[in-house]
């Protein structure tokens, strides 16, 4: 039987590239189904993640047009993140296999292809992986690559230059749906559910319109969310530090003991105020990992729902 898809697809302000990629994904619809490797139940599914401009307006439009377009609309922005899942959450019912995507046209559309073959060849999840950075700035392709190498140094086992461009079946989501979590760090996530997995490789594209909504400062926060809550070896690193400064201070102690004893003692204004600085500055960083967990582990406490939907192009 040929297995249902439904492409998700995150909006966050995107009126001017959506109407670029919209007919896009539908003629890759179309033609996996001419090519009998998809259901013609398909669907391009847009999850419109509180837009402030006119995204809302044209999924509508889109859905309106055409019954392969279907969108759903978040109450609120919630971050690429929230809006995959609630698109995936809301898909898994109705297909059998979903496939994510950015609605920028940076990712290969063309690698659905592959993607949907490894599917019917047997993998439950597939890593849409990027081939080559060339056309990202220098400055996007190293911060990107450091934050690969940083979350593994740190215990977040990722797949390399994997973001979330990626197949998932409808079984390995209802299994997903069990991982209740409120921080979602989605790629660090879908590999802890297991399942038979593989990769494909494309090349990543540059942005079709609009402008990207990861600067640096949104990928640091995701670098520090990936980390805080799939790993905890920050933690086990701050221990290791504070044993290693206490012995410092231990040898610090035995020398200022025997300069005393012999009398050599002199005004050491320098030298405490640098030991002064040098702790506190440590005692400051671990405390403000502390507060990272301390921050999560309050916001998983809370339970507070993942997402809310407002709106959905059809009647429910
Ligand atoms: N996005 C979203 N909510 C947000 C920010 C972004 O749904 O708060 C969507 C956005 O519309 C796009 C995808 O997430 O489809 C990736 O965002 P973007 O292309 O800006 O990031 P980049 O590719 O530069 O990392
Ligand atoms: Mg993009």
């Amino acid at each position: 039987m040929t297995p249902v898809l439904y492409i998700v697809i995150p909006c966050y302000n995107e009126q001017e590239v959506l109407p670029i990629t919209a007919p896009q994904f539908l003629a890759k619809i179309r033609q996996l189904t001419e090519a009998g490797k998809i259901a013609e139940e398909s669907r391009v599914l847009f999850v419109n993640d509180g837009s402030k401009d006119r995204t809302w307006e044209i999924i509508r439009e889109l859905a309106a047009s055409d019954e392969h377009y279907l969108g759903i609309s978040q109450s609120r922005n919630r971050g690429h993140q929230n809006a995959v899942l609630a698109g995936l959450m809301e898909a898994k019912d109705r297909c059998d296999i979903t496939i994510s995507i950015d609605c920028d046209g940076q990712d290969d559309i063309n690698a659905m292809d592959a993607m949907v073959d490894e599917y019917l060849s047997g993998s439950e999840v597939v890593y849409g992986v990027r081939e080559s950075r060339e056309t990202d700035t220098f400055f996007k392709r190293t911060t990107a690559q450091g934050f690969y190498k940083f979350l593994s140094m740190m215990g977040a086992e990722v797949v390399y230059n994997h973001a979330d461009y990626r197949l998932i079946s409808a079984r390995v989501l209802k299994e997903f749906a069990k991982f209740e979590e409120v921080n979602l760090f989605l790629r660090g996530l879908v590999p802890l559910v297991g399942f038979k997995s593989s990769s494909v490789y494309y090349k990543r594209a540059e942005r079709l319109a609009g402008e990207s909504h990861y600067p640096l400062r949104k990928m640091i926060a995701l670098a520090v969310d990936g980390i805080t809550s799939l790993s905890v070896k920050p933690l086990h690193l701050i221990t290791g530090f504070g044993v290693f400064v206490a012995f410092l201070s231990f040898v610090g102690v035995l020398w200022a003991l025997i300069t005393a004893l012999g009398g050599h003692t002199v005004a050491g204004w320098a030298s405490t105020t640098c030991i002064v600085c040098f702790v506190s500055g440590v005692q400051l960083i671990c405390l403000g990992i502390l507060g990272e967990y301390i921050g999560k582990i309050y916001l998983e406490v809370k339970h507070r729902p993942r997402y809310i939907i407002s709106e959905r192009t059809w009647e429910k």
